[in-house]
């Protein structure tokens, strides 16, 4: 993928498999043709949502705009192997100390029963391209959720030791020191925190406050909701445009379908106004533009005609 001279190049790292709440059921689930076009919903409700980044060559930089969920913690655990009748488990033990009941606990492990999660493969798929992680001159990420990050450090160090690392200043004041609900996520997900993934490298963090240039080529703008700094990253050279979302949308059908909205945001009402705006904006546009979790980080466009929004996927 191309943007006037900008190379753009899909790395992958992973998947989670789970289940996501939403506001209303999918349209068309049973549908094969559906699910093709859609390419990340499973018949039996589960969605694949691919974890990676996205490698943005310009004439002098090489930035990897998100960085996937990296390492898992060692000898961590995941909800399949959650049983709810041990007050020992570490599941039971977290959620009853904020106070859930057991019944309220065991709908959760039902919830989360079937995630699933592949990671760890960044570092190959760099490799792939014939990228070593010393070429790489910029990290930057749409927002600090776990898995946007991984890679920022591996083992306790950074992993791109020649990276400066781009943020917004209002997930940095967020999460750094240690947002609540991160709790949740470290122990479903058998994640490191954010202060613990990013703090050997919080000396080489530089943080936007408002939209702006990164580096030449690369804006970002701010759309909170999805996290307090979620940003959308614009990559421009001349009159040609592309645009990382990263989790502002987790999938095609929040762009198509005002209602629809995945339930994970930090502040609901603010991410569905923002997502009904880029739509808006979007529409008929013909910019390019990919989720950070869409089906194999491809890109797409949201068409228009007959007052109905269509998305396409670009072809690979
Ligand atoms: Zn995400």
């Amino acid at each position: 993928m191309k943007v006037g001279d900008i190379e753009i190049l899909q790395i992958i790292d992973g998947m989670i498999i789970s289940r996501l709440p939403s506001t209303k059921p999918l349209p068309n689930a049973e549908s094969l043709a559906w699910q093709e076009q859609h390419q990340m919903f499973r018949p039996d409700g589960m969605i694949e949502s691919t974890l990676g980044g996205f490698l943005v060559r310009t004439r002098d930089r090489l930035a990897l705009v998100d960085a996937g969920a990296g390492e898992a913690v060692v000898g961590g655990y995941s909800p399949p192997a959650v049983n709810i009748d041990n007050d020992d488990d570490p599941f039971v033990v977290h959620f009853q100390r904020i106070g859930m009941s057991r019944e309220a606990i065991r709908g959760i492990a039902e919830f989360f029963s079937g995630t699933q999660m592949v990671r760890g493969r960044l570092p190959a798929s760099l490799d792939a391209v014939g990228v070593c992680p010393e070429d790489v001159t910029d990290l930057i990420f749409t927002h600090l959720h776990f898995d946007h990050i991984g890679w920022a450090t591996a083992e306790g160090a950074a992993f791109f030791p020649n990276a400066t690392i781009h943020c917004a200043s209002a997930d940095l004041d967020y999460f750094l020191p240690g947002a609540a609900e991160e709790e949740t996520t470290a122990l479903v997900y058998c994640t490191p925190n954010v202060p613990e993934r990013l703090g050997p490298v919080l000396d080489r963090i530089k943080t936007w406050e408002s939209d702006g240039t990164v580096l030449p080529g690369i804006d970002v703008r701010l759309a909170p909701g999805h996290t307090p700094g979620s940003s959308v990253i614009v990559l421009s050279d001349g009159v040609d445009r592309a645009m990382l979302l990263g989790d502002i949308i987790h999938c095609p059908l929040e762009l198509t379908d005002d209602d629809f909205d995945l339930l994970v945001d930090h502040d609901q009402q603010l991410a569905s106004q923002v997502r009904q705006a880029y739509a808006q904006e979007l529409e008929g546009s013909n910019i390019p533009v990919a989720g950070a979790h869409f089906a194999g980080l491809q890109f797409g466009r949201l068409l228009t005609g007959q007052g109905v929004r269509r998305w396409s996927f670009d072809d690979a």
